[in-house]
């Protein structure tokens, strides 16, 4: 019995493993890419200021789709390269807006060819051209030298996901920090000389002599031998205990970008790998410098919902939201959810005005909505409070039972009109927002604010009602309706 437990918790572990190949860069490109610029050590910046570098994003989709990749979670993904580069003084902006493309075939491309056909034929010159897609050839991402680009997986980006720093780290002539090792199952057991005919590149030692020459020829990035992904102890360092060709034992560092280890152990790049980046961008990639770029700032901290006002029912056709306008931006995301903690998120727009047309939600629900700003430079952006509000139900056929849900009952019913209501519900769907009396075409009569009277809560009847109608009551529950007779006031 005990054994068929070791059993399945060692099947369980695998599974854990068994997640995408982390990044499909070849050996060959990260070798002319350091060829490219052939790192030299202290060479140091001349100007410390921060070098903006144009990001040109393609965003793929399948043939005849217009769904893409959420512009939240763009912009998320985007906010978090920005701050892994922040410390190499190289910040990313677009400098042109996120290019929309349809084609299946790109979008899911099983061999790398395909991926360089769509950055040869899409590439915008002068600039670090991404391409989000839903297969990288079965990668998280790669570079590739002939097509001069990065791909990414849309399942591998995020706020939490380190892939796209990674990948542009190779980008800028950065190559694995266990250069020579890939497709290598490393293991302790073996010695690690037997491995030298298969490692591309001469394996790299504890002891620093040599380093220049070794691997990632990173002096300050320490041997490495893991090709696969792997996960990081609580100091950052990995769990196997790897032997150099002397039989020094050292762990890898998980906390450098360009190392395999899981996104939750990566920080950093290394002092040496910012600066062949640099190198990088003075050189072989100087077309990419715009030197008198100047970064805008937003003019708010937070943005201001509008409309609809804060528990508000609307029409949930062509419902026009909007919010103020926040000097500065260029951008805004707007997300519509079922849920408060937006996890069921119906609506995920970008938009270039502070309002959006919205054609149609389910009527009679509520529905929660959060706006988010942008610019060029600034990816994280300012958001709002999430507001919400109601959507007007369907008009009920009106029979002999007027209740529509039995926990909502009023008295008297049918009531004079201009005189008092009392509404009468059970502890728990407290009253929590305005009333409204809906005439059987659907459209709103009228809406009044509940008071409470000690324990009993009562609305005015408008004195101009007459007729049937629907009474809906926002309740802490969810809104709820009952069929009301208006009488003439005698
Ligand atoms: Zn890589």
């Amino acid at each position: 019995m005990r054994f068929l437990f070791v059993a399945y918790f060692i099947a369980l572990a695998e599974l854990a493993i068994a997640q995408l190949p982390f990044c499909g860069t070849s050996s060959s490109d990260q070798q002319r890419m350091l060829d490219d610029v052939q790192f030299q050590a202290g060479a140091g910046r001349g100007d410390q200021g921060t070098v903006y570098i144009p990001l040109k994003v393609h965003s793929l989709t399948n043939d005849g789709s217009s769904s893409h990749f959420a512009a939240w979670s763009l912009f998320e993904s985007l906010c978090t390269l920005n701050s892994d580069f922040l410390p190499s003084g190289i910040q990313f902006f677009l400098e042109e807006d996120i290019n929309y493309i349809a084609n299946t075939a790109w979008n899911h491309h099983p061999e790398y060819e395909q991926g360089e056909e769509m950055m040869i034929q899409n590439n915008v010159h002068g600039m670090a051209n991404c391409y989000i897609v839903s297969d990288p050839a079965g990668n998280c991402g790669y570079f590739t030298y002939a097509g001069d680009g990065v791909a990414l997986n849309k399942s591998c980006l995020g706020k939490n996901s380190h892939t796209w720093a990674h990948e542009l780290g190779h980008f800028f002539s950065l190559p694995h920090t266990f250069f020579g090792w890939e497709g290598i199952n490393y293991s302790n057991g073996k010695k690690t000389s037997e491995y030298q005919s298969r490692v591309f590149t001469q394996i790299e030692n504890k002891e620093r002599v040599r380093c220049r020459q070794q691997a990632d020829q990173f002096c300050d990035t320490y041997p490495d031998y893991i090709s696969n992904r792997w996960t990081c102890n609580a100091d950052g360092f990995g769990q196997i205990i790897m032997r150099d060709l002397f039989d020094s034992t050292f762990r890898a560092d998980g906390s450098l970008f360009m190392s395999y280890s899981n996104d939750v152990c990566m920080s950093r790049f290394s002092d040496e790998q910012m600066g062949a980046m640099h190198q990088s961008i003075d050189g072989s990639r100087f077309e990419l410098q715009r030197p008198d770029i100047i970064p805008r700032s937003l003019g708010a901290d937070t943005v201001n919902l509008v409309f609809p006002g804060e528990g508000q029912t609307v029409e949930g056709k062509k419902l026009q939201l909007k919010w103020d306008e926040v000097t500065g931006a260029r951008y805004y995301v707007l997300q519509i959810s079922r849920t408060s903690n937006f996890s069921v998120v119906v609506k995920n727009l970008l938009l270039y005005t502070n309002s959006a047309i919205i054609d149609s939600l389910t009527p009679g629900k509520d529905f929660w909505w959060r706006v988010r700003a942008y610019n060029e430079f600034y990816f994280c952006g300012i958001q709002s409070s999430a507001g919400t509000f109601s959507t007007e139900g369907i008009p009920v056929s009106v029979g002999d039972h007027g209740d529509v849900f039995h926990r909502l009952n009023v008295s008297p019913n049918p009531v004079a009109s201009g005189s008092y209501l009392q509404i009468l519900l059970d502890d728990r769907h407290l009253n929590t927002g305005p009333t409204e009396l809906i005439d059987l075409q659907g459209n709103v009569f009228a809406k009044m604010s509940p008071f409470w009277q000690g324990e009993a809560c009562y609305i005015q009847i408008p004195p101009a009602a007459k007729g049937m109608y629907i009474l809906r009551v926002k309740t802490s529950s969810g809104p709820t309706q009952i069929k009301l007779i208006v009488n003439n006031n005698q």
